[in-house]
């Protein structure tokens, strides 16, 4: 189990990281949907430029639709942290492990606060999925 203070540590990395990844979302879709085109120009010779510009674009885009799906796993890291439950293992909760075997390993949370599974089950999932 975590304590008081590992658990108020990894609040505050999530907040931190949450802001991070805020404003990158907020740049990255400003970039790839707003302003700049309109002074681009669109002369014939550019036509080969506009391959990549669709491509960067989209690239833009879907950096930005991965970094929601982060957010919303950072909100549910800090339902948890409010709940208690942070830094335990779901699947291995799941199986009916005691909370005492089934915490995620702080080095882990440190590299992915927001992990939903011990190293342990998340390689089970990942083998599964295959
Ligand atoms: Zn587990």
């Amino acid at each position: 189990m975590l304590s008081k203070k590992d658990l108020s540590e990894f609040k505050q990395i999530l907040l931190q990281l949450r802001a991070r990844i805020r404003g990158d979302v907020e740049q990255l879709t400003g970039e790839a949907l707003g302003g700049g085109m309109e002074t681009e120009s669109k002369s014939p010779t550019h036509l080969a430029e506009l391959g990549t510009e669709a491509y960067e674009q989209d690239f833009s885009l879907r950096v930005a639709e991965n970094d929601q799906e982060v957010l919303k796993e950072i909100s549910d890291a800090l339902k948890r942290v409010e709940a208690g439950t942070y830094g335990q293992c779901e699947m291995c909760v799941e199986e009916g492990k005691p909370p005492s075997r089934s915490t995620i390993r702080k080095t882990r949370l440190r590299a992915i606060p927001h992990a939903r599974n011990c190293v342990e089950c998340e390689r089970k999932r990942e083998e599964s999925v295959i």
